[in-house]
């Protein structure tokens, strides 16, 4: 999604299309993969030199309630983010915090049924899978 798009997501629900959340929403697309508000941050400061992390965290969370972003995983204290075009599963090793895609055709369907009978709206879900990595299993570190 371009930053006119986001700009226009954001009105629509009620915020502000500050310089900041904008920049914050393209670097969340740059990277890609699952990131840290340091990554984001890092990507932004280049364009608005002086940002604080403080801004990009409050920039992530607009994101996210907007639906834009989306926490995968909080790992010792650090939350990850991704985009959230393309829903997807995740391995997370829970000794030393990797995070990848997993893919696999989980049916959530029940899961999505179940919570909208106890009333939620604008659902989505996704399987995390907590564990030890090979990596890990496998004594290196
Ligand atoms: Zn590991
Ligand atoms: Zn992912």
């Amino acid at each position: 999604m371009g930053s006119d798009r986001l700009a226009e997501r954001l009105r629509e629900r009620g915020y502000r299309a500050t310089p900041q959340r904008l920049a914050v929403g393209r670097a969340i697309r740059q990277l890609e993969r699952h990131a840290t508000a340091d990554q984001v941050a890092e990507i932004v400061v280049r364009d608005m030199p002086g940002l604080a992390l403080p801004t990009v965290y409050a920039a992530l969370e607009v994101l996210e309630a907007l639906g834009e972003v989306r926490r995968v995983a909080t790992i010792g204290g650090t939350a990850y983010f991704e985009t959230t075009d393309r829903p997807h599963h995740h391995t997370v090793c829970t000794r030393c915090g990797a995070i990848e895609d997993l893919k696999a055709e989980a049916g959530l369907e029940p899961v999505l049924e179940a919570a909208r009978r106890v009333g939620f709206a604008d659902i989505r879900a996704e399987v995390t899978v907590l564990g030890t990595c090979p990596r890990c299993q496998h004594g290196a570190r």
